[in-house]
């Protein structure tokens, strides 16, 4: 176990990770979880990782559970990275693949953070646990609450996909349906969750959602033959799968996995334009976002008025000279339909905004065509039946 501290992701400040801890108590931001990648790298060289069962905690030099037994694990991770040719030679792309974070437990990528988080909860002596989600993360976290034997409360929209509230009940959860956005919904679990003994999970306000995904980016330097792409495409909402992944690529340069000198991705956030904060802050200039006086988008997982992690993506996008795009639902969802019709991949409204979002980038002249570009199916369209629905 190679854990050593928490650090706060814009103050610096030192945290225990010992105990349970959720933001930063200086000044209110994430933290993030901080390991001695020297120790790690001498103790696991990466040609060993593929002689070992699969799973997202094959990494676990880098993941934060002490031992293998406190693991709260689904199977989630492994997931195949798919050449996509003949988008690729519709769109006039030399090199475009998908990472099918789909077919995870739940379908949806949402499990690695789940396992991660709820692994660390029930370890450190939480004894229930309670989130907002407006789609995947409630029925993933459902199922890992389910997994670990503690009680779950979800607050949850009222729009929220009917598939994540079902699955979330099924799996045993209290499901709480509130009138408005993923904001109301986090105050609502911020004013139940201490007064009832439950430990808050809502994005970034916990430390290791994110070390969960961030096997994302530890997984495509893998299967890139420890290489990294040029530019990666990820549907944004409360933005753990982008700064999860950017954490990855950084910590691979210091566990000497990686050429330490390679260029890392260029990240690219793509949001819907009714919720679209991250796209407005990026091309403002700005360092922080402002939540839309209205959010709406048919992608339950790009509704997400208000991160607390806007800083944190804002310096990702900036750093890796990427950029952010916001497209339509109108488009996402052709978006969807055409992947399933090119490639077989039903994905998810959110990702299919990706494949949007490549038309956008080419006609703008930020992808030249000859670069490998990677897009990030982070869930499965079969829990949007509605939306596709006639
Ligand atoms: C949650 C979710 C997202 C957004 O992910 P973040 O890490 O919160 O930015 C994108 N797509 C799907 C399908 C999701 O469930």
């Amino acid at each position: 176990m190679f854990l050593t501290h928490l650090e706060c992701s814009e103050c610096a400040r030192e945290h225990a990770a010992d105990r349970l801890q959720g933001v930063c108590t200086a000044c209110g931001m994430p933290l993030a979880a901080r390991y001695d990648l020297a120790a790690a790298g001498r103790a696991l060289g990466r040609g060993e990782i593929a002689a070992r069962r699969g799973g997202m905690w094959r990494f676990a030099e880098v993941l934060p559970a002490r031992s293998a037994k406190e693991v709260v694990s689904l199977g989630e991770g492994s997931t195949p990275l798919l050449e996509l040719p003949r988008l690729a030679a519709e769109l006039g792309l030399a090199r475009l693949s998908l990472k099918d974070e789909s077919q995870n437990p739940t379908g949806s990528f949402k499990a690695r953070g789940m396992s991660a988080a709820v692994t660390m909860a029930k370890a450190l002596g939480a004894r229930g646990l309670a989130a907002p989600s407006a789609g995947n993360a409630g029925g993933a976290l459902a199922a890992y609450g389910a997994r670990a034997g503690l009680p779950v409360l979800l607050v949850m929209p009222e729009d929220a996909p009917l598939a994540n509230r079902i699955e979330a009940e099924v799996c045993g959860a209290e499901v709480e349906l509130v009138a408005g956005t993923i904001a109301d919904c986090g105050r609502r679990v911020a004013e139940r969750a201490p007064a009832e003994g439950l430990f808050d999970l809502s994005t970034l306000k916990e430390p290791y959602r994110v070390e969960g995904k961030k096997t994302m980016g530890y997984e495509l330097a893998e299967e890139l033959g420890w290489e990294l792409p040029d530019v990666i495409l990820y549907p944004t909402g409360g933005g753990t799968g982008l700064v999860g992944m950017a954490k990855a690529f950084d910590e691979l340069r210091a566990l000497g996995w990686i050429d330490p000198h390679a260029p890392a991705p260029r990240m690219v956030a793509v949001q819907a334009t009714g919720c679209a904060p991250v796209v407005t802050a990026f091309h403002a200039g700005a360092e922080a976002c402002e939540a839309p006086a209205e959010a709406h988008t048919i992608a339950a997982g790009l509704r997400v008025p208000k991160a607390i992690g806007d800083r944190w993506m804002l310096r990702v996008l900036r750093a890796s000279s990427g950029t952010a795009v916001a497209v339509d639902d109108a488009a996402l969802l052709a978006g969807a339909r055409r992947l399933a019709r090119a490639e077989g991949v039903f994905a998810a409204p959110e990702a299919g905004a990706l494949v949007a979002a490549l038309d956008e980038l080419s006609a703008s002249g930020f992808l030249a065509g000859s670069e490998r570009v990677v897009l990030f199916d982070t869930g499965t369209g079969i829990k949007y039946l509605d939306c596709f629905g006639a």
